[in-house]
C-alpha cells in the first residue's frame, strides 16, 4: 500500500568514527541519518546496520572523534560580531599601546562617526584610562568598553555629545569617576553608560549593520564548534529573522531579549519558532555589575575597597516586578547573578513571584556562591548558566578582592552538580573568547591565574572530560528545553555534531588545540576545514 504521504528520505551513513555516547563510555562507531529531515534513524556499534535502506552517501570519517553539536548557553553574538569589526584592545599592556591601536584604527577607517573600541584591563594596563588619554588620538567621539563591558572610558568629544560636564549627578546604579577637583575622567561605570552608548548604537547599529555583525559573529562561532548559540540580543529579532528568511542562518540560535526591550523587536509570542534555526523563549534581567569592576554585588565588602559590597541595579522590590512581569509575559527568565547578595536577591525574587521551577530560570554566571543558597537553587528549579573560561582570567587577582569566607564557594561547579543543579557552559563572548574547548579545559583543569598555569584553583571542583562536555552538549540543549532532540546523538535526536581533529576524550589536555574539521547541523554540512 502506498503511503498518501510521500516523504522522501536521503540517507547519509558516517562511519569508521569514534562517536561520543552520551549515556556510556562505549563510542558508537556508525550513524544514519536523514539529510531532509535532519534525524538520527540508527546508531550503533561494529558493522552499520544498513539492511532495508537506501544510502545516497556513505563517509568514511577515517576514525576521527565526533561530539554532537556544541551549545554556548551565554554569548552575545552581535556583539562578537562588532568587536570583530570595531577597534580591538584585548591584552593591551600599557596605556601606549592602546592608544597606538586605536590610532591605527582611526587611521583604517576615516569615515567611522564613532570610534568604537573593546577589550581593555586596567589590570594589564598598569591604570584605569582616561579621557586625556583618548583626546590626544582624535576629536572624534571615541568609546571604549573595558573587556567586561560594565565599565567605559571615552573622550571629551563623547561626554560633550552625552551632555556630560562635572555639574551632572551620578545616574541610579551608574557612577561618573571624578578627580580631585571635581573633573569627569571620562571613566564611566554601569547605568551611566548609557546614555553614550544610546548615541553609539544609534551610529553603529542601524538593521544593516546588526545583521553584518550577527553575520560575522554567527561564522566565527560556527567555525569554533558551535551548532547553538544562547545570544543576549538587546533587539535583534527582526535582524535574525531577515538572515533566517535569506537562508544564511548557519546555526541554531536561541535568543534571550532583554528586560529592558521588554516591549521592542521580539518575536510575535513567547518560544516562536522562526523558520527551522532561530526561536526566542528567555528575557535577560541583570541584578548586579562585574567583579572586574568591583560592582559584583556581595553580602560582605570587597577586601580592596572596605566601603564596597558592589552593587545591586536593582531594589528587591523593583527585582520582583520584573520577574513577575517577564513572567506574566509568558517568557522564561535569565538573571545576570556574579555576586552572592545577587544570587539571594534572585533567588527570593523567584520564591516570592512563585515562579513555576519547570520554567527552568536560568542564574548566568552564579561566580560567588553561599551554601544556604543551594538547596534554594534547587528548589526553584535554577539552571546555573556557568562560564568556565572567567576561572583562569579572575583567579589571576579574585584573591585581592573577595574576603575569605566569600571564596570558599566561588566557582563551585562541582558541587553544585553533586546538590543536583544542572549546570550549563557559556563563555560571555565577547568578554571571553567564545572557543568551546577552552571553557571544557577550564572546567576540568582550573588553571589558577592563566590558561597556561599548571596550578589548579580548588582541585575538588575540577570537572571530568565528560562532564565537561555535558555542559556544552546535553545541558546546553536542557537549557533550551530541548533535550528531547538536541545535545546527544542517538535515535530520534536532530544530527547536529561536530568532527575534531584530536580525541579530546581521551586526552582532554589536546582541548587546548583540538580543531575542528567539520560542523554539521540538522544533517547538512555547513562547515569544513580546508
Ligand atoms: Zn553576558
Amino acid at each position: 500500500m502506498s503511503n498518501a504521504f510521500h516523504y522522501t528520505e536521503k540517507l547519509i551513513c558516517i562511519f569508521n568514527a569514534k562517536i561520543y555516547n552520551s549515556d556510556s563510555e562505549t563510542d558508537f562507531e556508525w550513524m544514519l541519518f536523514d539529510e531532509i529531515s535532519g534525524y538520527i534513524k540508527r546508531i550503533g556499534v561494529g558493522k552499520p546496520d544498513l539492511s532495508g535502506l537506501t544510502i545516497s552517501n556513505s563517509i568514511d570519517i577515517g576514525g576521527q572523534r565526533i561530539l554532537p553539536g556544541l551549545h554556548d548557553s551565554h554569548i552575545h553574538v552581535s556583539n562578537i560580531g562588532r568587536e570583530i569589526w570595531s577597534c580591538e584592545l584585548n591584552n593591551c599592556s600599557s596605556i601606549k599601546e592602546m592608544q597606538e591601536r586605536i590610532a591605527n584604527y582611526c587611521k583604517k577607517n576615516p569615515n567611522a562617526e564613532w570610534i568604537f573600541c573593546a577589550g581593555w584591563e586596567q589590570e594589564k594596563l598598569g591604570r584605569l584610562p582616561n579621557s586625556q588619554d583618548l583626546d590626544v588620538i582624535s576629536d572624534k567621539p571615541i568609546f571604549a568598553y573595558r573587556i567586561c563591558h560594565h565599565i567605559a572610558v571615552v573622550n571629551k568629544t563623547a561626554l560633550k555629545l552625552a551632555g556630560y560636564n562635572r555639574d551632572i549627578k551620578d545616574p541610579e546604579g551608574g557612577t561618573l569617576d571624578r578627580d580631585s577637583n571635581g573633573e569627569l575622567t571620562g571613566i564611566l561605570r554601569e547605568n551611566a553608560i548609557n546614555p553614550v552608548m544610546a548615541i553609539v548604537l544609534k551610529s553603529i547599529s542601524k538593521p544593516e549593520s546588526l545583521i553584518k555583525f550577527l553575520k560575522i559573529g554567527l561564522k566565527n562561532c560556527l567555525e569554533s564548534g558551535l551548532t547553538s548559540v544562547h545570544s543576549n540580543e538587546a533587539a535583534s529579532w527582526n535582524e535574525l529573522c531577515t538572515i533566517e528568511r535569506n537562508k544564511e542562518l548557519s546555526i541554531r540560535v536561541f535568543m534571550a531579549s532583554y528586560y529592558s526591550s521588554l516591549s521592542k523587536n521580539l518575536p510575535k509570542y513567547p518560544g516562536e519558532q522562526y523558520g527551522n534555526l532561530l526561536s526566542c523563549d528567555r528575557i535577560k534581567i541583570f541584578c548586579d555589575g562585574s567583579l572586574g569592576g568591583s560592582s559584583a554585588a556581595m553580602s560582605m565588602h570587597y577586601i580592596n575597597d572596605e566601603k564596597n559590597k558592589g552593587l545591586l541595579l536593582m531594589s528587591q522590590d523593583e527585582l520582583n516586578t520584573a520577574v513577575r512581569e517577564v513572567t506574566a509575559a509568558g517568557y522564561r527568565l535569565e538573571i545576570h547573578v556574579i555576586g552572592d547578595a545577587a544570587a539571594d536577591a534572585a533567588l527570593t525574587a523567584l520564591e516570592t513571584v512563585g515562579v513555576d521551577p519547570n520554567k527552568r530560570p536560568i542564574l548566568t554566571h552564579c561566580q560567588i556562591l553561599r551554601k544556604d543558597l543551594l538547596p534554594r537553587m534547587r528548589k526553584q528549579g535554577v539552571i546555573a548558566n556557568i562560564q568556565p573560561p572567567f576561572l583562569p582570567t579572575d583567579t589571576a587577582w579574585l584573591h585581592l578582592r573577595l574576603p575569605k569566607p566569600l571564596l570558599e564557594y566561588a566557582y563551585v561547579w562541582k558541587t553544585l552538580m553533586k546538590e543536583g543543579i544542572v549546570c550549563a557552559g557559556g563563555s560571555d563572548s565577547p568578554v571571553e573568547h567564545w572557543n568551546p574547548f577552552w571553557g571544557m579545559y577550564d572546567a576540568i583543569f582550573r588553571p589558577l591565574g592563566s590558561r597556561t598555569s599548571t596550578e589548579v584553583h580548588k582541585p575538588e571542583e575540577c570537572l571530568t572530560i565528560r562532564e565537561a562536555v555535558d555542559l556544552y552538549t546535553k545541558n546546553g540543549a536542557y537549557t533550551t528545553r530541548r533535550e528531547h532532540d538536541l545535545g546527544q546523538l542517538k535515535v530520534g535526536y536532530l544530527a547536529d555534531f561536530v568532527v575534531v581533529d584530536k580525541d579530546i576524550i581521551t586526552e582532554p589536555k589536546s582541548l587546548l588545540d583540538v580543531k575542528v574539521n567539520q560542523c554539521w547541523i540538522s544533517g547538512i554540512c555547513k562547515y569544513k576545514r580546508l
